[in-house]
């Protein structure tokens, strides 16, 4: 299948390593020219070397001008935007009657704020070319709230919403938003040291092994997803093949969520 995405002009957040890395590759696989964007220089390098008419961007989405200055960046560099992927985003499992105020800004930035930010600076320019793709890379945690942290859980459903409203405004002149909701992934975020892992981990006193089969037992597929299967569903809603798929909320999360919709 031609996903027409060859030459298509590209922004991923969050694209340094996990799952963003697996979709600005798997965008640049189709011949398209990706801004990897992310807060760590050296990882940026690492991520876009050897990756055909890459550029990379070193921005933290959660400042006020984030949005505005990624945007220009891409269309100094490229001439143009064509795609937006919000990937950018980060938890750490922390019980409800713990989480502090910066908590909860934290999240709200990184899973609001900062998408609006990117999609309020780059929707307009894709509906006065009449063609653009924006998909919001929330979670399964935004369907079904996940006690391991609600302030990333609470934004990750105000992010659905988000990816929705923005979905029925620019639609109609040609710019297809949508979302996809990732379930437990196999990324750095779960499988580094001290990450949700280690942390299940202390909380349940069981070494990393039972941890991984535990979560795993949790997915009706029995493991946990890998980042290139969340970026193959997110390479397609931002080709052309995806005419006909606007403000949709696609769990790509092995079953996760016990739910059709
Ligand atoms: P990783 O920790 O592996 O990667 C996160 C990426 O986001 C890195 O490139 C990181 O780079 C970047 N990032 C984090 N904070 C910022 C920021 N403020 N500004 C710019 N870039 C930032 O995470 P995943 O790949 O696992 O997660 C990617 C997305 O998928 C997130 O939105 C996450 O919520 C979502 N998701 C993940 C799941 C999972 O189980 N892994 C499940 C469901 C959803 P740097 O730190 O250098 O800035």
């Amino acid at each position: 299948m031609d996903l027409g995405l060859a030459g298509r002009r590209c922004i991923v957040t969050g694209a340094s390593r996990g799952i963003g890395r697996a979709v600005a590759h798997g965008l640049a696989a189709e011949g398209a020219r990706v801004l990897f964007v992310g807060r760590t220089e050296a990882a940026l390098r690492d991520a876009a070397r050897d990756v055909p008419a890459a550029e990379f961007l070193v921005a933290d989405v959660t400042e006020p001008d984030a949005g505005a200055r990624i945007v220009a960046a891409a269309v100094e560099r490229f001439g143009g935007i064509d795609v937006l992927v919000n990937n950018a985003g980060t938890s750490r499992a922390t019980p409800i009657d713990q989480l502090t105020d910066a908590d909860w800004d934290e999240q709200w930035q990184l899973n609001v704020r900062g998408p609006e930010r990117l999609m309020g600076a780059a929707a307009p320019l894709m509906a006065a070319a009449g063609w653009g793709r924006i998909v919001n890379v929330a979670s399964s945690s935004g369907k079904r709230p996940s006690g391991r942290n609600a302030a990333y859980s609470v934004t990750k459903s105000a992010q659905l919403a988000l990816s929705r409203a923005y979905a029925d405004a620019y639609a109609a002149r040609g710019v297809l938003v949508n979302a996809v909701a990732p379930g437990p992934v196999g990324t750095g975020l779960w499988l580094d040291p001290g990450g949700i892992l280690d942390q299940e981990a202390a909380a349940k006193g069981i070494d990393r092994e039972a941890a991984l089969a535990a979560a795993g037992a949790r997915v009706p597929r029995g493991k946990l997803g890998e980042p290139a299967e969340i970026a193959d569903a997110v390479v397609f809603l931002c080709s052309e093949r995806a005419a006909n798929v606007v403000g949709a909320a696609w769990s790509v999360d092995g079953g996760a969520v016990p739910s059709f919709i």
